[in-house]
C-alpha cells in the first residue's frame, strides 16, 4: 500500500468519522497553501485532502481497509484530483473559513431584528413597578401578502438560471487541477426562486413598518438602564421570519428631593440650631405618604436618620432599601441684639465663652459622617 491514510491524519484505525473529520479540518487549516505557500506544504495538503477522500467515505474506506486503492479504482486521478462528486472541496472551505456545509437555496424567510426603545419612569412608579402603554414602531408582517412578497394572485416562482439550487457553479484552474466554484446566483441573489410580481403594499419585503400600543409591565425596582425583555415584540424578519425581541430600556426621572443610590433614597433636611439642640419632629413626603422625622434633642449637623424599608423594592427577591435623612444644621447668623444677647448668655451658663475648639486628627466632622451613612454605617 503506498500511502497510510489514517497516519496521514494522524488517527487511529477505529477513529470515528467525526474524528476523522476534525483532524481533516485542523490540518486543513494548518496547511492550506494561502497560510503556508511552500511547496512541500503543499504536497502535504494534497496528501491529507487525499486522505480524508477516502477516510470520509463508507464505501472507499472500505476498499481502502480491504487493502485496494479507491482512488486509481474510481479513476479520480489519484491523490490530488477532484473528480466529481468529491466533497473534499467544499469541505476545506468550511474548515477555512469556518461556514456549515449548507448547500441549496436559502430560505427568503429570516429572524427579524430585536429592537429598543427608551422608558421614562418616575421614581415611584420605579419603586413599586407598574404598567406602562407604549407606542412601538416596528415591521410587521404585510398582510396584503402574508408576508411572501407575492402580489395577490401571484407566486414566487423557480430561478430558471439556477433551476432553484440558488447557486450557480464555475470552473476553474487552480494549483489543485480544475476546480468546481460554486456563488449564489445572481439571478435570485440564492433564494432560488424569484418574485416576477412583488406585492405593491410592501415592495416585495413580506413585511411593513407599523405602529402599535403595548402594555409593558415594569417590575418594582428597576433602575436607571435595566432592560426588559418582551420576546417577539421586535422587528418581524424579512419573507414573514419570526419577530426578534423587544427591549424596553428604563430611564428614570430624577425626583425633586429623593437622590436614588442603589436602592436606598437619600435626602436632607436643613434644621435651625434651635431645633437641632431641643429635638422636633419634622413632617416628611415619602414614597408612602406622609411621615414624621423624629430628630432627637442634640442632634449634629451630618448625622443620619434612616427610615428603614421606606426606600425602593429590591429587583430580586423582597424588602426595600431605607430613605436615609441626612441632617444639616444651619447656624443662625445676622443676629439682633437681644438675640445676641441670648447666645452669649447660653455660653456663659455653659462655659463655652472661650471655647477654643476641639482638634483631632484626619476628618472626623461633617465629611466622615456623610461618608459613613453613604456605607450604610
Ligand atoms: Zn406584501
Ligand atoms: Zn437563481
Amino acid at each position: 500500500m503506498a500511502t497510510d491514510y489514517y497516519a496521514v491524519l494522524g488517527v487511529r484505525r477505529d477513529a470515528s468519522q467525526d474524528e476523522i473529520k476534525k483532524a481533516f479540518r485542523r490540518l486543513a487549516r494548518e496547511l492550506h497553501p494561502d497560510v503556508n505557500p511552500d511547496p512541500k506544504t503543499q504536497e502535504r495538503f494534497k496528501e491529507i485532502n487525499a486522505a480524508y477522500e477516502v477516510l470520509s467515505d463508507p464505501q472507499k474506506k472500505q476498499v481502502y481497509d480491504l487493502g485496494g486503492d479507491p482512488l486509481s479504482a474510481a479513476g479520480g486521478g489519484g491523490a490530488g484530483g477532484f473528480g466529481a462528486g468529491f466533497g473534499g472541496f467544499s469541505d476545506i472551505m468550511d474548515a477555512f473559513f469556518g461556514t456549515a456545509s449548507q448547500r441549496g437555496p436559502r430560505s427568503r424567510t429570516r429572524r427579524g431584528q430585536d429592537a429598543m426603545i427608551r422608558l421614562e419612569v418616575e421614581l415611584d412608579e420605579a419603586a413599586f413597578g407598574t404598567t406602562k402603554d407604549i407606542q412601538v414602531d416596528t415591521a410587521v408582517v404585510c398582510t396584503t401578502c402574508e408576508g411572501e412578497g407575492a402580489a395577490p394572485g401571484t407566486s414566487a416562482q423557480t430561478c430558471d438560471m439556477c433551476r432553484g439550487r440558488g447557486e450557480v457553479s464555475q470552473v476553474t484552474r487552480s494549483f489543485l487541477g480544475q476546480v468546481m466554484t460554486s456563488r449564489p446566483c445572481p439571478q435570485c441573489q440564492g433564494f432560488g426562486t424569484v418574485v416576477p410580481t412583488p406585492c405593491p403594499e410592501c415592495a416585495g419585503d413580506g413585511r411593513v413598518r407599523s405602529r402599535r400600543t403595548l402594555t409593558v409591565k415594569i417590575p418594582a425596582g428597576v433602575d436607571n438602564g435595566t432592560r426588559i425583555q418582551l420576546a417577539g415584540e421586535g422587528e418581524v424578519g424579512p419573507g414573514g421570519g419570526p419577530a426578534g425581541d423587544l427591549y424596553v430600556e428604563i430611564s428614570e426621572r430624577p425626583h425633586a428631593v429623593f437622590q436614588r443610590r442603589g436602592d436606598d433614597l437619600h435626602c436632607t433636611v436643613t434644621l435651625p440650631m434651635t431645633a437641632a439642640a431641643l429635638g422636633t419632629k419634622i413632617p416628611l413626603e415619602t414614597l408612602d405618604g406622609l411621615e414624621e422625622v423624629d430628630i432627637r434633642p442634640g442632634t449634629q449637623s451630618g448625622q443620619s436618620i434612616p427610615l428603614h424599608q421606606r426606600g425602593v423594592t429590591h429587583l430580586r427577591g423582597g424588602g426595600r432599601g431605607d430613605l436615609i435623612v441626612h441632617v444639616e444644621v444651619q447656624t443662625p447668623s445676622k443676629l439682633d441684639a437681644e438675640q445676641e444677647e441670648l447666645i452669649r448668655r447660653l455660653a456663659k451658663l455653659r462655659g463655652e465663652e472661650r471655647a477654643s475648639g476641639h482638634f483631632a486628627p484626619g476628618q472626623q466632622g461633617l465629611f466622615s459622617r456623610l461618608k459613613d451613612a453613604f456605607n450604610g454605617r
